[in-house]
């Protein structure tokens, strides 16, 4: 496999890019080499400058659930894109699109359409200091929503992947109402309450994928839903990745437990730059205009944006992936699993529905300690074979993979390949 193009790219790229990347997490840093730049990609196929072709698990980081350039979603552009492109007005389809959003969130009634999920974040989290009239924030730690200032600790994702535990740049300022708890512990939580009564809200990823896949213990997201009401204190669930991913109603559905302020992003905008944050009425109503609390957007509400989400939401409704995402991502997880005990590897593989990664580490991955514990050079070996065997991989352990409605059956065969190689690769 030659990967000599997308050589010749990246080092044109490096004149004018920071790391000839956009966003860090697309940077090769932790798996060594440089980033392969796309060309094109079709349904559950990504090709690469040098026209390689993958089985993409990346899909955009989770927005392209029914594959690229899926029939409907692109019909829906093409006709969008003949009425003009952007207004700075409203237009129907951003109604339309809130139905569709509100309607799979029972504790929605209303939503703001943004930009990108860290917009959606920053906004919920003013939505709950405003609504509240308290300042601090817990997150977990692990968890990324994003990469506004406030939030920047302790995260997941690209900072995990370089092993940073903030950011430079961001002044002790605006960290100072942040608080960190351990995700599975409602004890880390009750502890600051314990401390503090200025608590507005708690921020979760129900389901991790930033620290790779975590799921909740039990009832952990109830007990404390629960224990935040107790205390007049709101639950940010943040959706981003989760939304129409876990379930059409997202992981509150899949749950059973319903957010205060829930944010979105990447499925809905089938590949368009649109976040969201929605809530009930009361809280709701603090937004301008209704309400004292700013916020605003130029690109807000997109027209193309949204027609490539009505289409993208519309069409997942109808096929209702989730159970075929289930079987999808059992059999890869036995693959891995099956492979690391053939080749005497220690490997753990946390999954939910169409989102799945392996820790290359013995034992059972709860939280960030235990995720981080995990062997990133075994990975790099892994990633790499994955590669050379036609399967695109996040490049770090700390990415969920994610699963796209139109990955096949002959895709699955192939992946199974993949990994079989990949595995004794990492046992030498
Ligand atoms: N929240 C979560 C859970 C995410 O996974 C991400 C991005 O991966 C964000 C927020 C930020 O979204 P964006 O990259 O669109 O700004």
């Amino acid at each position: 496999m030659k990967f000599e193009k997308s050589q010749k790219l990246y080092e044109k790229g490096l004149v004018h890019l920071v790391g000839a990347v956009n966003s860090p997490v697309r940077a090769f840093t932790s798996v060594g080499g440089n980033p392969l730049f796309i060309k094109k990609a079709k349904g559950s196929k990504i090709i690469d400058a040098d026209d390689n072709e993958y089985i993409d698990l990346v899909l955009s980081y989770g927005p392209m659930i029914l594959g690229h350039r899926h029939r409907k979603v692109q019909k829906a552009i093409k006709k969008a894109l003949k009425n003009g492109y952007s207004y700075g007005a409203s237009t129907e389809s951003e109604i339309d699109l809130a139905e569709i959003v509100c309607s799979a969130f029972p504790g929605m009634d209303k939503v703001r359409f943004v930009s990108s999920g860290t917009e959606a974040v920053l906004s919920g989290i003013r939505l709950a200091r405003a609504f509240t009239g308290k300042d601090k924030i817990i997150k977990f730690a692990g968890c990324y929503h994003g990469h506004q200032d406030a939030l920047l600790v302790a995260a997941g994702s690209g900072l995990a992947t370089l092993s940073l535990p903030g950011s430079k740049g961001v002044p002790e300022g605006a960290v100072k109402n942040t608080l960190i708890s351990e995700f599975n512990d409602l004890e880390s939580v009750k502890k600051h309450f314990k401390r503090h009564d200025d608590i507005a809200a708690v921020i979760i990823e129900p389901i991790t994928g930033n620290m790779g896949v975590v799921l909740p213990e039990d009832d952990f997201l109830k007990e404390l839903k629960k224990y935040l009401e107790s205390k007049g204190a709101l639950l940010i669930v943040d959706e981003v990745m989760t939304g129409f991913r876990s379930k059409f109603g997202g992981a509150q559905e899949l749950l059973g437990v319903e957010a205060d302020i829930t944010c979105l992003g990447k499925v809905i905008g089938g590949g368009f730059p649109v976040g969201a944050y929605g809530a009930r009425n009361e809280i709701m109503e603090q937004v301008a205009p209704l309400g004292e609390m700013y916020q605003a957007g130029t690109l807000s509400g997109n027209p193309i944006a949204m027609a490539a989400g009505i289409a993208t939401l519309t069409e997942l409704k109808k096929q209702n992936p989730y159970e075929q995402f289930e079987e999808h991502a059992g059999i890869i997880e036995i693959f891995l699993i099956e492979t690391a005990r053939k080749y005497k590897v220690n490997l753990v593989v946390n999954r939910f529905g169409s989102m799945l990664n392996p820790f290359f580490r013995k034992g059972e991955v709860t939280n960030f300690e235990e995720a981080k514990a995990s062997d990133s050079k075994k990975f790099a070996v892994f990633f790499w074979e994955m590669i050379k065997n036609g399967v695109f991989l996040p490049p770090s352990q700390f990415e969920s993979w994610f699963l796209s409605s139109a990955l096949t059956d002959k895709d699955i065969k192939k992946i199974a390949e993949a990994v079989d190689k990949a595995m004794l690769a990492v046992s030498k």
